[in-house]
């Protein structure tokens, strides 16, 4: 156990987790599958592997204990921390176990098959998500930010990078990864000068304002934007033309990728990507939002078709969903 004085720093770090920290070497519990990693960030590789004893497929995420001559075990402590407080939600990475090595520590996490959501973002229109694929992924996206945010966390680094499927085709359930940059923001000190991705980034983290919640919530409006579109809106050639293109909020309704869109599409955009932070939509609001509501044909649909087991166990899980959401 890792304890701290009041569960949670200054600068909204977690630093009490209930994980068992694990001292013997990884490899001898899980084999690590040779080849291609599953991704890699600045300070960690992601690789798949699977655990000897059960013969589960999981995702090791090896982050560096030091980062450019710094000590980072807080940070990491932390991510494990949200991955904890996260673990009753089933659009959140379950985590599995935890690894200490010498330089490095070792996330055991559950394997996201279908990768990021990135490729389709970005594949050919033909390739990508058709509007209703969006829709039923924007509420899974949305059901797990609910969750961080009735907890007081902001993710901070919400992109297609960071959102993974269980499976590609047929199109599985989001799981939110990467808490790397997130945030405790119920502690009484504000939090500011945390830096996401350029693209993604709200208009009140560039000037220096507060992080809420709803900081969150301006990268929702961007990643929606990229997923029904394809296109970055505020993307500049370079970064300063994007963070000016941010702080302007120099964004267009007017592509022609647009124009096939439900009209609701693009007002649940906009209640987004408003410069103020306090009048944007929140989590909640946006599931309540018009565009997410099931049509008439989708509810006939779900009540018409025999329920395959796939169907069955996702609303199971919404029922636990539900449960485990209300707040008390
Ligand atoms: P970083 O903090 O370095 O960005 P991430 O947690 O985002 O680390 O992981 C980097 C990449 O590794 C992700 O963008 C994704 O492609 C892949 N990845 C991470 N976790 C998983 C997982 N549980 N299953 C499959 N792939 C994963
Ligand atoms: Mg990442």
């Amino acid at each position: 156990r890792v304890r701290c004085e009041s569960g949670q720093n200054r600068s909204g770090l977690l630093c009490e987790i209930r994980t068992a920290i694990r001292s013997e070497p990884f490899t001898e519990r899980y084999d690590v599958t040779p080849g291609r990693e599953l991704g890699r960030g600045k300070f960690a590789v992601v690789r798949k592997c699977v655990e000897k004893s059960t013969g589960k497929e999981f995702a090791a995420k090896y982050m560096r204990k030091r980062r450019k001559g710094q000590d980072c075990r807080t940070e990491i402590i932390h991510e494990i921390a949200v991955l904890e407080l996260a673990g009753a939600c089933p659009r959140v990475v379950n985590l599995h176990e935890v690894y200490e090595m010498a330089s490095e520590m070792v996330l055991v996490l559950e394997y996201a098959a279908g990768g990021e959501i990135f490729n389709q973002c970005v594949a050919d229109r033909d390739e990508a998500f058709k509007e209703d694929d969006v829709k039923r992924l924007m509420r899974q996206i949305l059901e797990g930010v609910a969750f961080l945010h009735r907890s007081s966390v902001v993710h901070l680094d919400l992109k297609p990078q960071n959102i993974l499927l269980t499976s590609e085709s047929p199109l599985g359930h989001i799981k939110v990864v990467d808490f790397g940059l997130s945030r405790l923001v119920s502690s009484s000190h504000e939090i500011r000068e945390i830096m996401g991705t350029p693209e993604y980034v709200a208009p009140e983290v560039l000037n220096y304002e507060p992080i809420s919640t709803a900081t969150d919530m301006w990268s929702i409006g961007v990643l929606v934007y990229v997923m029904l579109t394809g296109i970055s809106p505020f993307l500049g050639d370079d970064k300063q033309e994007t963070f000016l293109n941010i702080s302007q909020i120099n964004v267009s309704y007017t592509e022609e990728e647009f124009e096939t869109l439900d009209e609701s599409a693009i007002l649940f955009i906009k209640s987004l990507l408003i410069k103020e932070p306090e009048s944007r939509a929140t989590a909640e609001d946006c599931l309540k939002h018009q565009w997410l509501q099931l049509t008439e044909q989708d509810l006939k649909e779900s009540i018409c078709e025999p329920v395959s087991p796939d169907d069955e166990e996702e609303e199971e899980e919404e029922l636990f969903v539900m449960a485990s959401y209300t707040p008390d």
